[in-house]
Parts: C-alpha cells; structure tokens; sequence
C-alpha cells in the first residue's frame, strides 16, 4: 500500500516522500498536478473604451469633449468650473496604453486567482446556469468578476495585481505575496477601466490553469561511506553535510542527502579532486521510495493541490475500472 510523508512545506513549495511506489505512479501523480486540478483563472476581459476631461478642480470624469468651451460646453458637470485650457482646467485620459489589450489580458489570465472548489464550479457543470447555452453561461456560482480603473502619471506609474478589485468578499482577492505581478505601466493621459472574469479549468487546456510549477521526482537515496580517508577530503571543505552526519557510515536523512549531492558537485568531474576522492561516499536507490517535490503559483497550497490530484487520479482510475468491468461483463 504506497504511503507518503511531508518531507517539507515552505510557503508554495513543498517535498513529499513516496514509500512501496514506482516510477509509473509517481508520474501519473506528477502529470495529475499539471493538467488535471480545477483551477481559476481570468478567462476573458472587458476592455471599457473612452476618452474623458477630467475636472482639474474636483477631479470629476467629464465625457470627452462636451464640457469644454471650445465645444460651446458649460464647464464642468459637477463643480461648473470653465474648461477653456487643456492641462489647466482639465486633463484629457484615455483609455490606451503601450501595451495592446491582447497582451494585457493574457498577463491577467497568469496572475494566481484564489481558488476554492467549494465554492465555485466549472460553467458546464454550474448548478444554477448549466442548462443555459454556452454563451449564456456565467453566474456569481461558476464566474468570480474583477474590475481595474487605473490612471497613469508623469513619472508612469506601475499597474499590477493589486489594482484588481474582486466584486465579493476578501477571499477573492489576488494573494498578498502576489500583488506586485506587473500588468502594464501607465503615464499621465493613460488610463485603463476593465472588467475580468475568471472561470475554472484545467491546465491540460491552458497554461493559466495548471496551478503548479517545477514538478519533479527522483528515487530516494541514501549515501554510504566507502573510504573513510578519501571522503575526508569532501569533509575537509566545511560545506553543508559532515562526518557527524552519518550514523555508522550512512546517511539516510532526505534533506541532508539532498545538501550531499549539492556538496558532492565540488569534489565530481571538472573539479580537479574527482582522481582523489574516487566516489569515496556511494549513493545508492531505495527501492520503492521516490521524493516528489514541486511548487503552486499561489492560487492554493501545495497540499490542497496535492489532495485534489490524488481525489482527481482516483476517479480516473475507478472509471477504468468501471469501463474494464462493463467490457468484461
Ligand atoms: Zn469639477
Ligand atoms: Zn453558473
């Protein structure tokens, strides 16, 4: 029965020991992780296209054009003020930037949106709006909304994640480690007013959906000396791992062999010390045993993604099952 241990969880990223295992179940779990976790991600942005005088006394957005007095207009429509000089009494912003509208949305569609199962579901399974037709579909059970106003400056001024306002409680919010992602950069004149809509998916169908980065497993090892008075000579050079580490002879602890194979680099080939230390501590595979290790964007921790590929994997497999078991009957 394979069993597994955390080895380690800091922030996004996270080690996990696989026991009685092998390579073909370790990649299915890996594969899994990729393209197989519902996940959220903006879909599809509403660019708002205008040009507006904004009142350089109350800051009032006034449609273009109609409030100056070159048009025949009567000034400001909130305060009065006349707007007879562009720059003085007011200020024109449109809604453009350097960066075209594709390539904004496609920054959105990476930024890591919270992502609660629970909550929310896919549109085509959405208990409220299933059963409309596709392009009807979207309702607050399957669709989280942002919205973005953002006016530049004359410096410019950095337009990130953390402008991005989600029409709901906290939890939607982009996570705090994340709010720096840059969108784009704004100068005075510039503004930019969207509306996002995230939907869940899976990363076998876009990047935006698969939630983990860096997915990798290799087989467990542990390290035995060979040659007490060759593998001094590593010993010697005062780096992560040292003799007191091994206990008669072997290493068996997972990070600690994970710092020898670090160390072991300045003692291998190109070194000029690998003649001399002639692999004098031997790394050897536990049989069975495999470390997976990976990291998440931040739109759920590592363990809940990790529970979710193994809830994913196992209705795969029992729908095999069941396939096998219907053929066969
Ligand atoms: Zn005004
Ligand atoms: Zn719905």
């Amino acid at each position: 029965m394979v069993s597994i241990e955390i080895v380690s969880e800091e922030g996004d990223m996270v080690t996990v020991l696989f026991k009685d295992s092998d390579r073909a179940l370790l990649n299915a779990v890996r594969r899994n992780l990729m393209g197989h976790i519902p996940k959220m991600a903006i879909d599809s942005v509403r660019f708002q296209m205008g040009t507006y005088d904004q009142c350089s006394k109350c800051e009032h957005l006034n449609p273009a054009g109609v409030a100056r007095r070159s048009a025949g207009g009567t000034g400001c429509s909130k305060c009065g003020v006349a707007f007879e000089k562009e720059g003085d009494d007011y200020i024109v912003w449109e809604t453009n930037s350097a960066i075209p509208d594709e390539m904004i949305a496609q920054r959105m569609a990476m930024i890591p949106i919270p992502t609660n199962p629970e909550a929310y579901s896919f549109e085509e399974d959405c208990p409220d709006c299933k059963d409309l037709v596709e392009e009807d579909r979207g309702c607050p059970t399957c669709n989280m909304i942002y919205t973005l106003r953002a006016f530049g400056s004359k410096e410019g001024r950095d337009i990130t994640a953390r402008d991005l306002t989600f029409l709901g409680d906290d939890s939607g919010n982009v996570p705090e480690a994340y709010r720096d992602i840059p969108i784009t950069r704004l100068f005075e004149g510039q503004m930019l007013e969207l509306w996002a809509t995230a939907r869940m998916g899976y990363g076998v169908h876009h990047a935006k959906w698969s939630p983990v980065a860096g997915v990798s497993f290799f087989p467990r090892q542990i390290a035995t000396i060979a040659n007490e008075k060759k593998a001094k000579l590593l010993f010697d050079l005062g780096l992560r791992v040292s003799k007191k580490d091994f206990k008669s002879g072997q290493l068996k602890d997972i990070s600690k062999i994970m710092d020898l194979k670090k160390d072991l680099h300045n003692v291998g080939a190109g070194t000029g010390m690998s003649e001399s230390f002639d692999d004098a501590i031997k790394l050897e595979d536990v049989d069975g045993e495999f470390i997976l290790s990976f990291e998440t964007d931040g739109s759920m921790t590592p363990i809940e993604a990790l529970n979710a590929s193994f809830t994913k994997l196992s209705q795969r497999f029992n729908a095999i099952k069941d396939d096998i078991e219907h053929v066969l009957a």
